[in-house]
């Protein structure tokens, strides 16, 4: 995400640019969160990228202990002098590389965030390979991002995230926040969405990474026929076999047609497919 204004000391911080730093400055807007996400005194929850403690704070109001993955020093100090440890456990690092699965030792636990726009979209995939530990996240994202989330075939923000993400989460736009609301405030415009994990058994891919090469492939050049771009994984013959005509394109498939197609992939190489 870029910013109009990096200058200005929010706080006495410096907001970082290659950190994504739009730090939320609405009282309303923080407390429409955390009632979007109702913590539970005794939930498992973890914050991505706490920052200045925005939501930090009032999370804390509600829950017992928070966990937080922070990667910027500074502000991991500044969130170190306000909650002892008791109350706020910050794993210091990079949330990209970071192993959630550590959370889920008493089952299944919380995200949420005002994630750092740049690194959104490998943010989600990241987070992604942990749904199965996951009970639900609620994420402040920018506004194209949700609008890519949630979009359906036929619709040009219909893609390679739309199709990851809704294979394995329920996915729905809460509400849109305004760049006024941040300090600096963002180019773009922004939405809180939330994100729940589907049963394992609802949309099943017998290879994951089947499914992921199948839809990488088409929408690669989504203009193109899937005939054309699905030729190296899947035979015309096999896509009308599947009652999938050769002449669509990626937009127009639905994610259970994908997983079809996944899983056609998967037997044939000659994987167990249920
Ligand atoms: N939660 C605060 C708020 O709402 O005001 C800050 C949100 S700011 C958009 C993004 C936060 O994520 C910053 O605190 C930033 O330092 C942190 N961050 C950026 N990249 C990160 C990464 N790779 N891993 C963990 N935290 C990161």
């Amino acid at each position: 995400m870029t910013s109009r204004k990096y200058a200005a000391p929010a706080n006495g911080h410096f907001p970082r640019k290659r950190f994504g730093q739009n730090f939320l400055v609405d009282a309303a807007v923080c407390h429409a969160i955390v009632d979007a996400i109702a913590p539970g005194t005794g939930d498992t929850l973890v914050e991505i990228g706490p920052g200045l403690g925005a939501l930090t704070d009032l999370l804390l109001q509600r829950l017992d202990h928070l966990h937080a993955v922070e990667i910027d020093r500074d502000l991991i100090a500044r969130l170190k002098a306000r909650h002892g440890p008791e109350r706020l456990t910050i794993h210091a690092g990079d949330a990209l590389v970071f192993d959630f699965g550590q959370l889920a030792a008493r089952g299944p636990f919380r995200v949420a965030g005002n994630l750092p726009y740049n690194i959104s979209t490998p943010l989600l995939f990241h987070l992604a390979r942990f749904a199965d530990a996951i009970a639900d996240m609620h994420f402040m994202l920018q506004k194209e991002v949700v609008e890519r989330m949630t979009a359906e075939p036929e619709c040009a923000a219909y893609g390679r995230l739309s199709v990851m993400l809704q294979y394995r989460f329920h996915i729905e736009k809460l509400f849109g926040v305004p760049p006024e609301c941040f300090d600096p405030p963002p180019r773009v415009d922004s939405a809180v969405a939330r994100l729940i994990p589907r049963p394992a058994a609802e949309l099943a891919a017998a290879n994951p990474d089947d499914l992921a090469r199948v839809v990488a492939a088409a929408f690669g050049q989504r203009r193109k026929m899937l005939r054309n771009t699905l030729k190296p994984l899947i035979a015309e013959s096999e896509l009308e076999r599947l009652g999938i005509a050769p002449t669509r394109r990626a937009e127009a498939l639905s994610v259970h047609d994908f997983v079809r197609l996944a899983n056609n992939l998967s037997r044939r190489s000659g994987q167990c497919v249920p």
